[in-house]
Formats: structure tokens, C-alpha cells, sequence
């Protein structure tokens, strides 16, 4: 998603010859840093960098506006400019629209847009796409579930989806240009459409796109399990063109954490979902995210996420360790994981990756385990 908002800022900043593309970074004049909310310790990464950017460029006495855009600002909002002083402009991911009339506003104050809900409407059809095999279409912005842990609903704000019209607009646009494949992007794809039609679901705007002839592929990110529909999965099943990995985030293995999590489903759901799609869809590859030390985490709650990943046999898995952020009501959950532990887990958690998914198991050999 936030690759797709770099494609559309740059097209914003590119479309009336007011800027160029730098060739390197110490030419640029202007640095955008498009930002990630999601773990903290990349949010740090980021400071550290700027910082070091904007001395060097004091040092070498070249002028230098830097700009702070996407997730961060969203929930950071104007505590940046306390904070971070040396950034000059502050744009949230729902309002890159604004990017180029801030920048063109000459002041000395730090200038800063955040809107709560991205407007759909604002999408260009035919954005500068980053050179990749994939073109990302956007499909829906936001999101209503509310995990405990995610800062996203409050980021990118509740969920909308574009209408069918200008997302099939924006693929037909790429006949000609070379890109073939999609990648359809949305917080959770599952429910594209259910706040906008009273009958068109994923699984409809799946059937429109495969019938454009020159699309060869489509893959989607991301979903949410409880929403992966029957029809969907019959859908899925019937469109030759679909990718075969599907990606499900389970979360954990263990079914109070889950519910502390508020995902809604539970262990057992997530299983009969996984066979379901396998009987559907013999050669599917499920893949999924993983989070460790969720506050709580008990080591017996930790090896029942093992235990799901040797049974389940994931095509590939993204595990990463739980990060408090701001605002989330998981912060605010007692018993916190001591960081050391929480590198442990996640480590013992790769370790059985690496032996249980990327397909080294097949699906025979799986029941078994
Ligand atoms: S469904 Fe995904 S984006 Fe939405 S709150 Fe849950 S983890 Fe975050």
C-alpha cells in the first residue's frame, strides 16, 4: 500500500514539470520520506536517518526541504513538529493529494495536512509505477476490524472501497504498458465492496477483472480470514488466472490470544478455512503472518503457534515479534513480553519455519506430522 502512495506522489510531484526525478540522493532538494507505522523499531530507523541527512546536508550548507508523509503523521499527528523540528513538511497517508501545494506554499513554518479517511476519488488511473513485474492496483483503503495490536484503523482511518468502475478504468489502463500481472491491495480484500454495493463482492470484482484479456495474472494482499468467503473460495478455484498463493494471516495458534487479539476466529476455524481451500484449490500455497509475544504470551500459548505452523505445513510465513504502539488497545494489556523473550520466541519460531514451510513438507506428509 504504501509503495502504491510513493507511485502516487510521485506522479502528484511529476505532472506539471514543476519537478524532476533526482538522479541520486545528495542532488535531491527535496526528500520524501513515505512512512510505516506498523513496527517501532523501523519508526526509529527512520529519525535516525533523517537526522543524519538533514546534518550532512547542513554541513555540506546545502538547503534541503524534507518531507515526512504516509502512516506515521496519521497518528503522530501534530506532536511531530514539537518533536521533530527539522522536518518542513508533514503529510499523512490519506491526504497525498495536498503534497504538491504544500510544497509550493513557501513558508518558513513546518506546513502539515492529516485526514482521517482517504477520499478514493483522488486515485490517478495511470500512475508512474515503480519498475516491477506487478502493477499495484488499490482497491479499498482502511480498515474497520480493530485488531488489538494494529495501528492501522488509525492511520489509514475506517474502511472505503474505490468503485468497480474506476479500478477496472486503472487496470484497462495498463493495456499496451507492458504490465500483465496485478497485484490488488487492500487491508483486507475479503470485504472490498461491502460498504459501498448491496451485491458486489470480491469474489464479483475478481470474475470482471480476469475477463481483460491481456491480464495473464492477479494475486491480492491482504485478507482477513473471517472473511474469506465460500464463494470467494470457489471463485478463487475457478479463475485460471488467480496466483495460487494465498496469503491468510493467522496471527497465533493459541485461542485466547486470538481472542485478545480480536480476530474473531479461532484456531479451528482457521484449520477447516486452510482445508477448505486446499480441497478447492489442490495446488494452493497458504502463506501467513505470525506475531510473538503478544502481552500474555504464556510459553505454553507460544509453542501452540508452533504446533499450527508443523501441522499446517504454510507455503511461507511472516513471523515478526509483537510491537507496542501508541494507541492500540493491546499497549494497555497487562503481563508485556520482556523483549529478550519475544527474540527468542520469534527466533525458535524461524527456526521452525524454515523446516516446516516453503513447501518442504507436502500435503500427505503433512497429515502425518
Ligand atoms: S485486519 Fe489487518 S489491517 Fe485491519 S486491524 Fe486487523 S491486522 Fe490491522
Amino acid at each position: 500500500m504504501n509503495k502504491n502512495d510513493s507511485e502516487q506522489m510521485t506522479t502528484l510531484m511529476l505532472q506539471d514539470d514543476q519537478y524532476i526525478e533526482s538522479e541520486s540522493l545528495a542532488d535531491a532538494d527535496i526528500l520524501i520520506f513515505n512512512s510505516c507505522a506498523v513496527r517501532e523499531m523501523a519508526e526509529n530507523r527512520m529519525y535516525a536517518r533523517m537526522k543524519d541527512l538533514v546534518g550532512r546536508r547542513k554541513k555540506a550548507k546545502k538547503d534541503l526541504t524534507l518531507v515526512l508523509a504516509g502512516c506515521i503523521p496519521q497518528y503522530e499527528k501534530e506532536s511531530l513538529l514539537k518533536a521533530h523540528p527539522y522536518i518542513d513538511v508533514i503529510i499523512g497517508a490519506n491526504s497525498i493529494e495536498y503534497l504538491p501545494a504544500l510544497l509550493g506554499h513557501n513558508t518558513q513554518t513546518p506546513r502539515i495536512k492529516i485526514t482521517e479517511n482517504k477520499d478514493p476519488a483522488i486515485i490517478k488511473a495511470n500512475p508512474k509505477r515503480t519498475p516491477f513485474d506487478q502493477a499495484f492496483i488499490p482497491i479499498m483503503f482502511g480498515c474497520d476490524n480493530f485488531c488489538s495490536y494494529c495501528i492501522v484503523p488509525y492511520t489509514r482511518g475506517r474502511e472505503v472501497s474505490r468503485t468497480k468502475e474506476s479500478i477496472l478504468e486503472e487496470i484497462n489502463a495498463l493495456e499496451g504498458s507492458g504490465y500483465k500481472k496485478l497485484l490488488l491491495l487492500g487491508q483486507n480484500v475479503n470485504s472490498y465492496g461491502h460498504n459501498l454495493y448491496e451485491d458486489y463482492s470480491f469474489a464479483d470484482l475478481l470474475v470482471d477483472i480476469h475477463r481483460i484479456p491481456f491480464i495473464e495474472k492477479i494475486d491480492f494482499m491482504t485478507s482477513h480470514p473471517k472473511d474469506m468467503s465460500d464463494k470467494l473460495i470457489s471463485t478463487l478455484a475457478d479463475l485460471p488466472k488467480m496466483g495460487k498463493e494465498i496469503h491468510c494471516p493467522l496471527q497465533a495458534g493459541d485461542n485466547e490470544i486470538l481472542r485478545d487479539m480480536n480476530r474473531h476466529y479461532t484456531v479451528e476455524d482457521f484449520t477447516l478455512l486452510v482445508e477448505k481451500i486446499r480441497k478447492a484449490i489442490p495446488n494452493a500455497l497458504i502463506s501467513t503472518d505470525l506475531i510473538v509475544g503478544f502481552p500474555g504470551e504464556s510459553e505454553a500459548q507460544f509453542q501452540n503457534t508452533i504446533k499450527v505452523v508443523k501441522t499446517l505445513g504454510f507455503h511461507r510465513v511472516i513471523a515478526a515479534a509483537y510491537s507496542p504502539r501508541k494507541g492500540t488497545a493491546a499497549v494497555d494489556l497487562p503481563d508485556q513480553i520482556e523483549d529478550t523473550v519475544k527474540k527468542r520466541r520469534l527466533s525458535d519460531l524461524q527456526k521452525i519455519v524454515q523446516q516446516y514451510a516453503f513447501g518442504k513438507h507436502p500435503v500427505e506428509e503433512r497429515k502425518l506430522l
